[in-house]
């Protein structure tokens, strides 16, 4: 990205040539990162931002061809999650950081294949069928934002847009080798993005660096009152010089290296934190006890809320309505058991369970008391450290279609994620590693609330010394 903005001002590349050459790799491509292109418009839209090149512009993302996330509304674009159910859904407007994508003159390209409403962790079960992972086409490039992340790590886009609501930013930016942020809850606004855990969701943006990553941050980050839960908080641009990292503390839970994590990610990730401690940092043991419930407990609450955001797509207001029905009541039943698919169905379930009278206080309310205890978790931790590392996820990819037939095991993956998301806290998953077969290995910075740009430097500065970033598939 940002060496595509400064070949742009060399003349060295034009708007219109590189997002043909990108279109070009898109229309070749085999991993179905893309379920949408609009490739008019991302030529309009390049056009006019190589004139406002011309007319000395300065806006890094002016000419950026950028993936979205399909569950991002774009308007006049469909936008379907993923799902039968949305397959016809055409938004009038376009969400607030589309907006702000195009205002800065970024080349909106298409929308990006994810788990149908962003819910699961390989891209499997998207009803487009799967996206698989540029590295290897035999293994998934995780989820739900696999589709962002198989372009970014493909070369096809030169950056893009996740959603993380439980990990989907950092672990398909694990699996595929780049970098991903999923911000401070409440500093990107929400407004058009289909809800799947509201107090949890948050989009994140996703590069090849961190210093694209932070360009694209600063880009979409901002206050908006569409969306009740964003901050109003003024931000400047996050430094692009990376940060000195003598004397910085860097908390290390040993919990986050149980029996149980696979050997390359160990290695790389253990290898990662002694770059850490060459540059400078301070390696300080800290303990976060309660986070061995943060599984049990997101899995509750992301479901409970899933399942009254999910409430809307009854086939009246929103939905393919199913047409051959007797009554309203079963054309409701018909419409959401024919619209949804399996894991969809089963969240819902899950949902309304935890949340029926006489389950609420076992269950939604356990698990809401649980997230307070992990957020303080963090907050005594943060007295101790500026920032905490370990593995994004617990494993590299595995192959497309393992593990279909257990959710249990694929929701277990989400232990290193999962934290963050229910304390509200920045986090930032960066390449540091292969494993074995040559997948690439991601190491999570976690930070305090509105720490993003501390995490985000730390990384420049980390991939400053490292080349892992620069590997292609
Ligand atoms: N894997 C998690 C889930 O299935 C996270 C999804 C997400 O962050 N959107 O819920």
């Amino acid at each position: 990205m940002l060496d595509t903005a400064r070949r742009y001002r060399k003349e060295d590349l034009s708007p219109p040539a590189h997002v043909e050459s990108v279109l070009a790799r898109i229309r070749a491509s085999e991993l179905n990162a893309f379920v949408a292109v609009d490739e008019q418009g991302a030529l309009r839209d390049a056009a006019a931002a190589a004139s406002r090149i011309e007319r000395g512009q300065e806006d890094l993302l002016l000419g950026i061809p950028i993936a979205v996330k399909d569950n991002i509304c774009t308007k006049g674009l469909h936008t379907t999650c993923a799902s039968n159910l949305l397959k016809n859904f055409v938004p009038p407007y376009d969400a607030h950081v589309v907006e702000l994508l195009r205002n800065c003159g970024a080349v909106v390209l298409g929308k990006t294949n994810l788990d149908e409403f962003a819910m699961g962790s390989t891209t499997a079960t998207s009803s487009f069928g799967p996206t698989k992972n540029p590295w290897d086409m035999t293994k998934t490039p995780g989820g739900s934002s696999g589709g962002s992340a198989a372009a970014v790590a493909a070369g096809l886009c030169d950056g893009a847009l996740g959603s993380d609501t439980g990990g989907s930013v950092r672990q398909p930016a694990s699996f595929c080798g780049i970098t991903g942020l999923k911000p401070t809850y409440g500093t990107v606004s929400r407004y058009g993005l289909v809800a799947f855990a509201s107090s949890l969701d948050q989009i994140g943006p996703m590069g090849r660096n961190a210093r694209d990553v932070a360009v694209l941050f600063d880009a979409i980050r901002g206050h908006d009152p569409r969306d009740s839960t964003s901050i109003p908080r003024q931000y400047s641009p996050t430094s692009l010089d990376g940060l000195d990292l003598h004397g910085l503390r860097i908390g290390v839970p040993e919990i986050f290296f149980p029996q149980g994590l696979s050997r390359e990610v160990e290695r790389a990730v253990r290898f990662a934190i002694t770059v850490f401690a060459d540059l400078g940092a301070i390696i300080v043991p800290i303990e976060l006890p309660h986070l061995r419930y943060g599984v049990a407990a997101y899995y509750i609450i992301a479901p409970a809320e899933a399942s009254s955001n999910l409430a809307r797509y009854d086939g009246v207001r929103f939905g393919v309505r199913d047409s051959d029905e007797e009554d309203l009541f079963e054309m409701y039943c018909k419409t959401r058991s024919k619209g949804f698919g399996d894991e969809v169905k089963r969240r819902i379930m899950l949902g309304t369970y935890a949340l029926s009278a006489g389950y609420y206080e076992a269950y939604y309310r356990k698990a809401s008391q649980v997230r307070t205890l992990i957020a303080g978790d963090f907050r005594r931790a943060f007295d101790r450290c500026d920032m905490i590392a370990g593995p994004t996820v617990p494993v590299t990819a595995f192959g497309l279609g393992d593990m279909v037939d257990d959710p249990l095991s694929i929701y277990l993956l989400d232990i290193y994620t999962i934290p963050a998301n229910l304390a509200g806290i920045p986090a930032l998953s960066v390449p540091c590693g292969f494993g074995d077969n040559g997948m690439p290995v991601g190491l999570q910075l976690l930070g305090p609330p509105f720490g993003d740009e501390t995490i985000l430097g730390a990384a420049m500065t980390f991939q400053d010394r490292t080349r892992f970033h620069e590997v292609r598939p």
